[in-house]
């Protein structure tokens, strides 16, 4: 059925956008807008983005999405197809290897992500691709893919990288991205949605969350993981003060 998997950059820009802009506004409407007042005392920084924040990381995400697009299109829709491990019947590889492909496409991204952008804070490149992602200091859902072009076309790397390394059908690829936008979403909600305790955890001190990154925005120093936390752990890039952030905002009671 090649004609179900023909590739054209219209739909794929479309998708990436979608995608992209549901999830953010669902989020939006539930944290900023109707239960704004209700749930402000759990917001990680207390303070609100303006709207001139929100306007420029909506814009940037536009941006970002034609790059994504641009990449998705030239890897898969171009003679570059050749060259990837891109298969169209499941049955070559069967459901088992079908399934296993998701997780080990996160564990690579999150690989990648990890050593990019720890790459992107050298002081050499910085202002070039990075510095548009932590305009935001206080990121809203809206920042989830505001990136300098720059940056957008290192982050659309992963794709070309899995491509190339692994055989990967379309539908899981889909899958895999639709789990990175939720997770991208949720690590800029500027709320944390893991249960009280979930960072000193056995299973939360591996799993980043959205305290982490919000960390990683408000001081630009350390926590650099995307998924997981095992990097950070590794690396000793991890915050000294995210279990003591993580309590505190999970302890908040309304007032
Ligand atoms: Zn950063
Ligand atoms: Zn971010």
């Amino acid at each position: 059925m090649p004609g179900v998997w023909s590739t054209n950059y219209w739909i794929i820009l479309l998708i990436i956008f979608l995608r992209y802009a549901v999830l953010s506004l669902v989020a939006y409407l539930m944290y900023y807008v109707i239960f704004r007042n209700r749930w402000a005392f759990r917001k990680i920084q207390i303070r609100f983005p303006q709207g001139s924040d929100y306007r420029r990381e909506f814009l940037y995400s536009v941006f970002t999405a034609f790059i994504f697009a641009g990449v998705g299109y030239s890897l898969f829709g171009t003679g570059l197809r050749n060259y990837t491990q891109l298969y169209l019947n499941v049955a070559d590889y069967g459901w088992v290897y079908f399934g296993l492909s998701i997780p080990l496409m996160l564990i690579i991204h999150d690989t990648y992500f990890y050593w990019t952008h720890r790459a992107m804070h050298h002081p050499s490149v910085f202002r070039w691709f990075h510095k548009v992602h932590h305009l935001s200091t206080n990121p809203s859902p809206w920042a989830s893919f505001a990136f300098h072009p720059l940056e957008a076309i290192v982050e659309a790397g992963i794709i070309v990288v899995i491509a190339l390394i692994m055989p990967v059908h379309p539908l899981a690829i889909g899958l895999f991205l639709l789990i990175m936008m939720v997770y991208n979403v949720y690590g800029h909600l500027g709320y944390e949605v893991y249960p009280k305790g979930f960072s000193r955890s056995w299973l939360g001190r591996w799993i980043n969350t959205s305290v982490n990154h919000n960390q990683h925005h408000q001081f630009f120093k350390g926590n650099y993981g995307l998924y997981f936390l095992w990097w950070d752990r590794w690396m000793g890039t991890l915050r000294s003060d995210y279990d003591r952030q993580f309590d505190d905002v999970k302890s908040r009671v309304a007032a």
